[in-house]
């Protein structure tokens, strides 16, 4: 059976973003958080150099790569933490920036990327008209969250217009992991686990349960949110969340909802594969979401794509889930053009 491969949680940042983030990391009020990136992975060392220039290149280098490794498509969108460590005004300005030299990528390469607009939520209703001229003017295929934004998240009321216009343009919102919110990273702070391996999945894990559980989903019912790395650990926990769901009801810790947590997730979620390449991690998620809400991504550059695709390729599923999972889902979730 023939296949595109899409991978569809492809990392880039523009120079004026990644200089911008030094100019926060260098003043009095950082994130420790953020501050821990500044001195590890986004630190200006020779050792962080080829990563930096992968991210900085979405151009032929790029293009060179993915035929090398064997991507179709990379479906791109602005690394983590993205804008939202910037105030408003700047934010809000090299969201939009970034979104044009994304928009002019696609462009010039239209069978090869597809794009996620940036956004920032610092300022609610310039971040909806971004989603308006992301859909519209530029062509992009879906929004880029990089979960919180300076501790606040999406299912707070002020963040309502960005979802009402992500529904109204039917563009789904990638909700991509940082590192956890100040007011809660402390004890991550220890042993890297603010970092990818365990804190990037409890602060997006803790986003999209927000979400979940605020009704977000009764108040913008086709609302679609992308988790990577195989759903950052939900679809593991589905059936314990409903069940002390229904107590938490009962003994009056929560609201009911109109649906179980589970059912919101199956049908305002679908997840991605970045980063993880477990096949007992992928057999869980086909039994317990379908193979209809997984899609491929290899997570570029920070992981090792070549090894991504090994992985999907070889996986144990049958040449029509390999199929799904590499490009049907994809085109289905981003309105991607189909060869
Ligand atoms: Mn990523």
């Amino acid at each position: 059976m023939s296949f595109r491969r899409i991978a569809v949680e492809e990392a880039f940042v523009t120079p004026e973003i990644m200089k911008q983030w030094h100019v926060v990391l260098a003043g009095s009020d950082v994130e420790p958080g953020f501050a821990k990136m500044g001195e590890t992975i986004l630190a200006q060392t020779p050792g962080n150099k080829p990563l930096d220039d992968r991210l900085l290149d979405i151009g032929a280098a790029r293009i060179a790569h993915m035929d090398a490794i064997g991507i179709d498509m990379q479906v791109l969108s602005l690394t983590s933490p993205g804008v939202q460590v910037f105030e408003s005004a700047l934010a809000t300005r090299l969201a939009a920036e970034s979104n044009d030299v994304l928009a002019a990528a696609v462009r010039a390469y239209p069978t090869r990327f597809a794009g996620l607009a940036a956004i920032a939520p610092q300022n609610p209703a310039a971040a909806a008209k971004e989603i308006e001229r992301g859909a519209t003017e530029l062509g992009l295929c879906g929004i880029i969250v990089n979960s919180h934004t300076k501790g606040e998240y999406l299912d707070a009321p002020k963040f309502r217009p960005i979802l009402e216009a992500a529904q109204a343009h039917d563009l789904p919102i990638y909700l991509h992991p940082r590192e956890p919110a100040a007011s809660w990273v402390g004890p991550y702070l220890d042993y890297a686990l603010w970092f990818a391996g365990w804190g990037f999945a409890a602060e997006t894990g803790l986003h999209a349960m927000r979400l979940i559980m605020s009704g977000t989903f009764d108040r913008f019912p086709k609302l679609k949110i992308v988790l990577g790395h195989m759903g950052e650990g939900l679809p593991f926990w589905l059936q314990r969340i409903d069940n002390r769901y229904r107590l938490e009801v009962k003994i009056g810790a929560c609201e009911k909802l109109a649906r179980l947590p589970s059912e919101y997730f199956l049908d305002n979620f679908v997840i991605t594969t970045s980063g993880v390449t477990s096949m007992p991690a992928l057999r869980l998620s086909l039994d317990e979401l379908g193979v209809d809400r997984i899609l491929f991504a290899a997570d570029f550059p920070y992981e090792d794509d070549a090894e991504a695709v090994r992985f999907m390729d070889g996986a144990s599923v049958t040449e029509e889930e390999r199929k799904k999972i590499y490009e049907t889902n994809a085109c289905r979730v981003f309105k991607l053009a189909g060869r």
